[in-house]
């Protein structure tokens, strides 16, 4: 589809399309991330007031939302000291009288508005003031005028937004009222008829406009708030059938796709490899690669997701299926996110190379001059097999000879683009993506919906325990005395210095600090800094002592936070764990507990700390379970913002909720893929409309493979 053939919506249109929208309304609203109308339509309130059961003043309840009609006795300003002011309202009705208070007011307009004898509804929440008695503050009041009944604010269900300073609810109110009200006719449906009349949901338009101003009969408090009336299903239904849409339409356009690459697997070299491995595979391992081993069989390319928890031993995995690429004269590349992690992957897999007789590469950012050029001519010519890089791996200078297969590791730090960056350096190379972040199964569904997954759910033997503990402030004397011990029994330890803000410069400073001070109190351990700034001959150095236990302190910034594999280090003290996010707490604690030893993760958290902060290393004290820990990050967070979602190069959600909505998001799926299977290109004139809002939510985050 080209642009010329878009239809050119006018709920494109900017918002000051909407009388009363000026620049400077416009601007909050941009805060709000509200430009177009379209993001109006989608901004649903996120709470509801019932103001249809119009109560007396006599039976007002303190704490329980209201809404009664009432006569201006009086009114005026108060002053309570010599500053503040106070507008002060009395109003009755014939069963008796209550008081409003406003602290910020506009007096002239107060004074108008308020005359005595003006009629007016009133809603808000009545408290209890110890001096005064009963009172509301900051009331929301609307002349009583014959235009009442159609009025905005009274004796209706009353939505209630997200706003920001200087917009005030009513504004809200009013310019989503107006857009329903112009755009409203322009909202085509976009779902099949189908699918509409089997799931009984209402029609998209009728859904916007019931889910902004739900009809009195409809309120049922509970289910509007948890988003449960037809109205919000509909449209949750819709966000995520229209993501499955797209992605069963690129799982099942992949799986078309013939490279002529179906390998040969379980070959002598592979089985060669297995006979120098010094454990036995676990029943996981053997599970996975039995999957991994039938894809590759196959001329379809693979385009498979191993989900396996921090430890789990994704490395072995990814060499044999590496091996297997070059046992079909193929090449084979392994893909990670920092240049530390490919260092120690390189160096690990070395000697499995070197006994192989298998030209291995490392390929990362730093590498320079000659050496680069002659590392990047023996790709070309197809002499080295194996090649272990960071992104560097898919610049423009990079030519493989054939490439075969693709792994990517800790693929939650790449985007879906870097992602099909590699998978573009080959003719359709068979593809292999690893995450250590457990992702629930509902994120997993959105995130990777066009693959297939394999579950590593099964550690190594001998797996040690971790006691994670959290040091306050001044305790954290206790975190390093356990380490000072550990270090005695010959043990080593890491110590992660805090995020102070994305910034490389700031995270090193405040490394170096830490590093010092630990030089000063223990002066007798041995103990090196690395970060992300220092030379690679530097860091593998510092690497490869940690290894030989020549160093016992290894102080990092979080560049260490993925992959890192030293069995014999028992410490983990993670400075300012309170600014870290789960999933990164987790991961860095998966750096200990690897060896023959029990291990310890010290969180050394200081004040303030946000009820969020708390939320994490109470999880994290909690429970080891990746799986469990990601739930929890879920909770805290909010899916929107769960590492992998944002990065993964989908849309933000803008209605669904992946925890709240996991049932909706079943059906969905499953709709969408028995409709792809249907029509596979969307051809049917009845799905031009679903093609098109596919297109349009997610064109300019997922390569559709340029046919929707
Ligand atoms: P991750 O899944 O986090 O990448 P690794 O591949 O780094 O895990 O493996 C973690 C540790 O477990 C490594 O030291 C590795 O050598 C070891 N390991 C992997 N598989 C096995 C196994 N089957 N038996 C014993 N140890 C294993
Ligand atoms: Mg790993």
């Amino acid at each position: 589809m080209n642009s010329t053939e878009w239809k050119k919506v006018s709920l494109d249109d900017p918002i000051q399309f909407i009388k009363g929208v000026g620049p400077k309304k416009a601007l909050l609203l941009q805060k709000l991330q509200l430009t177009a109308i379209e993001d109006f339509l989608y901004f649903l309130p996120f709470r509801y007031e019932d103001r249809s059961q119009l109560k007396t003043i006599s039976t007002l309840i303190p704490g329980e939302f209201s809404t009664f009609t009432a006569e201006v006795l009086n009114a005026g300003v108060i002053y309570m000291g010599r500053r503040k002011r106070v507008f002060e309202v009395i109003f009755q009705d014939e069963t008796g009288t209550t008081r409003a208070r406003w602290f910020r007011f506009n007096e002239t307009y107060m004074l108008e508005k308020f005359k005595t004898g003006a009629k007016l509804i009133v809603s808000g929440k009545p408290t209890v003031n110890k001096r005064s008695g009963v009172e509301i503050v900051h009331p929301d009041t609307e002349r009583v005028t014959d235009e009442t009944t159609i009025s905005l604010e009274g004796g209706k269900i009353v939505p209630v937004y997200h706003t920001t300073d200087g917009l005030h609810q009513k504004s809200m109110r009013s310019i989503l009222s107006n857009v329903l009200e112009k755009y409203l006719p322009l909202v085509d449906e976009v779902l099949p008829e189908e699918i509409i009349r089997r799931h009984k949901l209402l029609t998209r338009s009728e859904a916007f406009q019931k889910a902004h101003f739900p009809p009195s009969a409809d309120f049922i408090a509970k289910d509007l708030d948890t988003f449960k009336t037809p109205a919000q299903k509909r449209l949750i239904f819709e966000e995520l059938f229209l993501i499955q849409t797209g992605l069963a339409y690129r799982k099942k356009h992949a799986g078309e796709i013939k490279t002529g690459m179906a390998f040969k697997t379980r070959g002598d070299l592979i089985k060669k490899f297995i006979k120098l491995l010094p454990f036995q595979l676990t029943e996981a391992q053997k599970r996975v690669l039995a999957e991994i081993m039938a894809d590759l069989e196959k001329e379809k390319p693979m385009n498979r997701l191993i989900q396996g928890d921090v430890g789990s031993g994704k490395t072995i995995v990814a060499l044999t299926a590496l091996l297997t690429a070059v046992d079909n004269e193929s090449q084979a590349a392994l893909m990670v996110p920092t240049e530390i992690l490919a260092e120690q992957h390189y160096l690990n897999i070395r000697p499995y190379c070197d006994a192989l007789g298998i030209e291995l590469a490392l390929v990362t950012g730093t590498l320079k001059g000659k050496e680069r050029k002659a590392i990047y001519q023996d790709i070309e010519t197809g002499k080295t097999r194996i090649i272990v890089g960071t992104h560097s791996l898919v610049q423009k200078e990079i030519q493989f000879k054939q490439l075969g297969l693709a792994v990517v590791d800790e693929q939650h730090r790449f985007g879906v683009l870097q992602r099909e960056a590699i998978g573009k350096k080959g003719n359709h190379p068979h593809l292999l993506i690893m995450t250590a972040t457990p992702i629930p199964r509902s994120l997993a569904l959105t995130i990777y919906g066009d693959m297939d997954v394999s579950f590593l759910d099964e550690f190594p033997p001998g797996r040690q325990p971790i006691t994670t503990r959290v040091f306050y402030e001044k305790q954290q004397d206790k975190a390093y005395a356990l380490m000072e011990s550990e270090l005695k029994m010959g043990r080593q330890a890491f110590v992660v210095c805090p995020l102070i803000e994305e910034s490389e410069v700031m995270d090193l400073k405040a490394a170096v600090t830490v590093f010092e001070s630990i030089q000063e109190r223990f002066p007798h351990l041995a103990a090196c800094l690395i970060h992300g700034k220092l030379k690679k001959e530097e860091r593998q150095e510092i690497m490869s002592r940690f290894l030989r236990n020549e160093v016992q302190v290894l102080v990092a910034t979080t560049v260490i936070e993925v992959g890192i594999d030293i069995p014999n280090a028992t410490v983990m003290i993670i400075e300012h764990a309170e600014r870290f996010g789960l999933a990164q707490l987790h991961q860095l604690r998966g750096r200990v507990g690897r060896g023959k030893h029990a291990s310890h993760c010290l969180l050394a958290a200081y004040f303030p700390i946000s009820e969020e902060g708390k939320a994490r290393m109470k999880a994290m004290q909690n429970s080891r379970d990746g799986f469990e820990i990601a739930e929890e990050d879920l909770k805290i967070r909010g899916p929107g913002d769960f590492m992998g979602t944002r990065q993964s190069g989908l849309p933000v959600l803008k209605i669904a909720n992946l925890i709240r909505d996991i049932k909706i998001l079943d059906v969905a799926r499953k709709e969408a893929f028995a409709l792809i299977d249907r029509d596979p290109n969307l051809e049917a004139p009845e799905n031009q409309p679903l093609k098109n809002a596919v297109h349009r939510l997610l064109g300019k985050h997922l390569p559709l493979m340029d046919i929707i």
